[in-house]
Formats: C-alpha cells, sequence, structure tokens
C-alpha cells in the first residue's frame, strides 16, 4: 500500500475491501449503534487474548476512564503510572480526582521500572497502570507480584500492545483489567475506539453501565426499585456516553482477522531497521525483553550522546523529506496542564532524558519494501550530513 502524497508516516492504518464491505453491511442494516456487532466484536477480542470479558468503548482514554472508575478509584486516591506515555493514561486519573504518581523508566525500553514502582506505592496507591510503551510488553510478572503483595489492582495501559505477548500470553489476559486504543496508528484501527479487557466479572459488570450513563445492564436482579412495567431502567451511579459504533464494531471485527498478519509484517520490518542500523554511530536500536513477544507499534530510535542536540534539525529533516517521524513522548508532567498542578522537572530523570534521545522512525503493516528501503535511504542521509 502506499502512503498519502508519497508521505511516510510513523504509523498508519491499512484499510482494505472487506473492511469497507463490513462497514456498508452494517449501513445497509438495521441498527448503526446498540445493534449485534458489538456483542461480536467484544467476543472476538475476548477470544483473541485469551480474557473472559471486553468491554468496548468510545476511545482508548474512554476506555482507562471505564477501567479506573470500575477498579473503585476515585478522589484522593493515587494511581502509578509511567510518564513516557500519551497524557490519557495519567489525565484519566485526574477525571476521576486522583492523583497520577510518576515513577522512572528503564532507559532502555522505556518502560516502567517495577522498583522504583515499588519506592512510590503509599496507602493512597490504589492502581498501578503500566504502558507497554511501542508495543513492548512491560515486566508483567514483576509487577503483578508486588501489587498482589500491597492489595493493589494492575491496569494495564495496552494501547501500543494489541497483538503482544508476554511469556507465551497475549496482553490483554493477564493483568485485572487491560485498556487497548483503536485510534489508526495504533495495531488495528475503528476510526475512534478502544476496549477494556478482564477476567473480572463485577469489573465487567461496572464496565458495561459506565459507558452507557451508569445505568444498570443487569436485567430484572440488578434493580435497586421493584420495576412497575417493562419500560423501566435504573440509572444507579453517574456513568458517561462512551459506546462504541456497530459500524465501528464491523470494522473492528474485520481488522482483528488481519492482526496476526499485521503484527508479522511490524515484525519483518523492525528485523530489517535492526538489519540496516545496527552499529550505526548516532542511534541505539529498540530494546526488546526476551520473553515477550512485541506488536512494534512504533520503533523508537535514541540518539546517542554527540548526537542528541542534533535532534531537532534531524527532525525537520526527516520531516521535509517525507518521513513523518515523531517524538514518543513528552514526559506527561511536561504539560502545562501538570505544571499547574505542581509536577515539576526532575521526577523521573531518566524518562526526561528518554525523551531527549528519542525519534519514532516509520514501521507499520502497509509499509512495502520499496517503502522501508526509503526510510533506511532518507535517515542515512539526514544523518551523514551531520
Ligand atoms: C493512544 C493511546 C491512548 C489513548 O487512546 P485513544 O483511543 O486515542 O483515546 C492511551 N494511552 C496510550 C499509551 C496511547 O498510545
Amino acid at each position: 500500500m502506499s502512503s498519502p502524497r508519497g508521505k511516510i508516516p510513523y504509523s498508519r492504518q491499512s484499510i482494505d475491501e472487506d473492511d469497507i464491505r463490513e462497514v456498508v453491511a452494517v449501513l445497509r442494516s438495521d441498527y448503526l449503534t446498540q445493534g449485534p456487532k458489538i456483542r461480536k466484536f467484544e467476543a472476538a477480542l475476548a477470544s483473541y487474548c485469551g480474557a473472559r470479558y471486553a468491554v468496548v468503548f468510545s476511545s482508548g482514554t474512554a476506555a482507562l476512564h471505564g477501567a479506573y472508575f470500575a477498579a473503585g478509584i476515585g478522589a484522593g486516591d493515587e494511581i502509578i503510572t509511567s510518564p513516557i506515555t500519551f497524557v490519557a493514561t495519567s489525565n484519566a486519573a485526574l477525571y476521576l480526582g486522583a492523583r497520577p504518581v510518576f515513577a522512572d523508566v528503564d532507559p532502555a525500553t522505556g518502560n516502567i521500572d517495577p522498583e522504583l514502582i515499588e519506592k512510590a506505592i503509599t496507602g493512597k496507591t490504589k492502581a498501578i497502570v503500566p504502558v507497554d510503551y511501542a508495543g513492548n510488553p512491560v515486566q508483567l510478572d514483576i509487577i503483578r507480584g508486588l501489587a498482589e503483595r500491597r492489595g493493589i489492582k494492575v491496569i494495564e495501559d495496552g494501547c501500543h500492545a494489541l497483538g503482544a505477548s508476554y511469556r507465551g500470553k497475549k496482553i490483554g489476559s493477564i493483568s485485572d483489567m487491560t485498556a487497548f486504543s483503536f485510534h489508526p496508528v495504533k495495531p488495528i484501527a475503528t476510526g475512534e475506539g478502544g476496549a477494556v479487557l478482564t477476567n473480572d466479572e463485577k469489573s465487567y459488570e461496572k464496565l458495561l453501565a459506565f459507558r452507557t450513563h451508569g445505568i444498570s445492564q443487569g436485567g430484572p436482579a440488578a434493580l435497586e426499585y421493584p420495576a412497575p412495567g417493562g419500560w423501566y431502567y435504573e440509572m444507579q451511579f453517574l456513568g458517561f456516553n462512551y459506546r462504541l459504533t456497530d459500524i465501528q464494531c464491523a470494522l473492528g471485527l474485520s481488522q482483528l482477522r488481519k492482526l496476526d498478519g499485521f503484527i508479522k509484517r511490524r515484525g519483518e520490518i523492525a528485523r530489517s531497521h535492526e538489519k540496516a542500523f545496527t552499529g550505526n554511530k548516532w542511534f541505539d536500536l529498540p530494546v526488546v525483553n526476551d520473553d515477550s513477544k512485541p506488536s512494534w507499534h512504533l520503533y523508537p530510535i535514541r540518539f546517542k550522546d554527540e548526537f542528541l542536540d542534533e535532534k531537532p534539525v534531524i527532525f525537520d529533516r526527516l520531516r521535509k523529506a517525507g518521513l513523518v517521524v515523531q517524538v514518543h513522548y513528552l514526559p506527561a508532567y511536561f504539560h502545562p496542564y501538570y505544571r499547574r498542578l505542581g509536577y515539576r522537572e526532575g521526577i523521573c530523570p531518566k524518562a526526561e532524558e528518554f525523551y531527549k534521545r528519542e525519534l519514532s522512525i516509520p514501521v507499520y503493516h502497509g509499509m512495502d519494501d520499496a517503502d522501508v528501503e526509503t526510510v533506511h535511504k532518507t535517515v542515512f542521509n539526514a544523518l551523514r550530513e551531520l
């Protein structure tokens, strides 16, 4: 598949004719939303990941909000997460009046460092929210172990990591809850969209109600008052309209069938990047844990000391040459909103350094071999001029 306007982005969706047919079929059907495609997509996601339940949401952000709510997180509570993430991870805690506490990362992978999580735990900690950065799974065994000892939950931000595995298990089947995103740059696309996967029935029920205004989804047995008639329903807590449409779920179902192929192609491209760039003098390559199979949502390179100051120049050169590279991420607490909340530079020095070094070069399933070669040539050209 060729790229729009000849540019090669750091990531993008692939949509083919059967995706389009599935969406059009929904447009001709009785239900555009709240119809049969939702449960079908949820069942397919749960089965793919090996989890008992999946609840789809209107975005990955809404999914995180739902997961935190279902975990009972509220005003005065704390969650521990990584600053090397998209701001939605910590914002969703703020929505509930909780405080995000940032723990520093492993400088090689950009993933949260389990030892530093342990140091950040207080009496107010309700959940650890590790982020599988770039689709490279965090050390879930260690993180789960320390959460279990303290009686707190692990809510994994797997927005990069649908299709990735850790010690032979799919991401989505391991943590108390795992949130995914189906934004077009992520492993599968529904336009906007997300999901929470869990094995816990109580969380599942809360997630279902939270997605639809806090209206009980549990039938007559779940009502607080006797039903005076068949029309009756109850809103039992303050939820949101965070539903995903049938149009989007049809696209999600069709995309999910291709996910393994997408991941395979991303892996091939990552190996090709590794082959082309191994031993170069300008930057280090991404590091993957031995016990994981990543989804390669991103291909994060890290500039070496001597070339750090040149990153902005190289960034502009690459963009001008048609590679839509990006930096993932500005540490969440660097954003003005977080600074105004009192977060200061220096909280997580390794994350701040990771941010200074990092640049995401293109890796996505729609790249053909010519695109991959263009990336290699363009990167070498931009760097040789240093
Ligand atoms: C994309 C993303 C989100 C938010 O997902 P949306 O679907 O865009 O709302 C949250 N966390 C991470 C790590 C992400 O990459």
